[in-house]
């Protein structure tokens, strides 16, 4: 078996990568893995088992045809990760989104129907659906992105489902609330607090920080996109749920009890632009076709991700300087 894992240098996609090949993921344990990983600001090597012998990286822009064209042949399916992930980047602009997001999905999908590859794996988000006042969005609801980013994700998802009925392609999408978990980038809420934190600097909250948001474990998203690759059906949709939903105050006084602060260390600051009232996906499909469930409780895993940043400086630190 061979994977080629696009983004495979970020906070998910590494999470992926280092599960398969330490044989997390049952009939994969022989499994191969090419990653291809332009290195933006995102991508760090450190996420990866660099000298595994399973492991080929390759540095390269999804965007980059010719590459693309000479690695996959050979592969039997792709996992694409690669994006421009941050929501506050895309509002400051769009251009990378666009271009990682819309024209690098559109390269992998061309990519793989002309080397063959039989399936891929497109990974994006319940971002797509935008807000949700009440209830929860299932697979069928339309696409309402308000973010230059979940607009640029969601571009890529109806490129993903129009080469499945265009060209017959075998593309299973998936859609995930906020992961949290280790590798991540200290841009994020979860790593930005906790990292604030344990030097001892405020942490700024948007708003009135009563905006919802679904968290799950990276660990209980990679199986479910492997239930997806395994067992999905081509051409299908699948959101992924499970996931705790909470305030952001709420998220920010489990962190604030995990680092052993208070609410003195937060400050209150001027709401992003368009910033959704709260997402929240319907995951019954997975869970019924798939068996997807979720492992992790957000107890354990925001606890052991707290733990992770205060005895890994030496990851994270290097990131506050660039
Ligand atoms: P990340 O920003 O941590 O990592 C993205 C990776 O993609 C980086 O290694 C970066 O170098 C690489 N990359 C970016 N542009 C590229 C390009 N043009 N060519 C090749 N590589 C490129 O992101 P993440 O949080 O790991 O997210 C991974 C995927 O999951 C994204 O598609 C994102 O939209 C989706 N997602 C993320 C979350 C979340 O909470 N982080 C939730 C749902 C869905």
């Amino acid at each position: 078996m061979r994977i080629l894992v696009t983004g495979g240098a970020g906070f998910i996609g590494s999470h992926y990568v280092r599960t398969m090949l330490g044989g997390g993921y049952p009939g994969y344990e022989d499994a191969e893995v090419t990653v291809v990983d332009k290195l933006t600001y995102a991508g760090n090597t450190e996420n990866l088992p660099m000298g595994h012998p399973r492991l080929t990286f390759v540095r390269g822009d999804v965007c980059d045809q010719e590459l693309l064209r000479r690695v996959l042949p050979g592969h039997d399916a792709v996992v694409h990760f690669a994006a421009e992930s941050h929501v506050d980047r895309s509002v400051d602009g769009g251009v990378a989104f666009v271009h990682s997001n819309v024209l690098g999905t559109q390269s992998v999908l061309d990519a793989c129907l002309h080397t063959g590859v039989p399936t891929v794996v497109h990974v994006s988000t319940d971002e797509v659906y935008g807000s949700i006042e009440t209830g929860s969005w299932t697979e069928e609801d339309p696409l309402l992105p308000n973010s230059p980013y979940s607009a640029s994700k969601a571009g890529s998802d109806l490129l993903a489902r129009a080469y499945h009925r265009t060209h017959g392609l075998d593309v299973r999408i998936t859609r995930c609330p906020n992961n949290y978990g280790t590798h991540q980038h200290v841009e994020k809420l979860v790593p930005l607090f906790v990292t604030n934190l344990l030097r001892g600097l405020p942490v700024p909250l948007y708003g009135d920080g009563n905006n919802v948001r679904e968290w799950l474990h990276v660990d209980d998203h990679c199986r479910a996109i492997q239930l997806v690759l395994t067992g999905g059906r081509s051409g299908e949709t699948y959101n992924i749920g499970g996931a705790t939903s909470l305030t952001n105050r709420q998220m920010t006084q489990r962190l604030l009890d995990l680092c052993g602060a208070d609410w003195s260390m937060v400050r209150f600051v001027e709401d992003r632009k368009g910033h959704d009232y709260r997402y929240s996906v319907d995951d019954s499909k997975i869970r019924a076709e798939l068996g997807y469930a979720p492992r992790w409780t957000l107890d354990e895993g925001l606890k052991r991700v707290v733990d992770w940043y205060r005895d890994n400086p030496g990851w994270w630190k290097p990131l506050l300087d660039g």
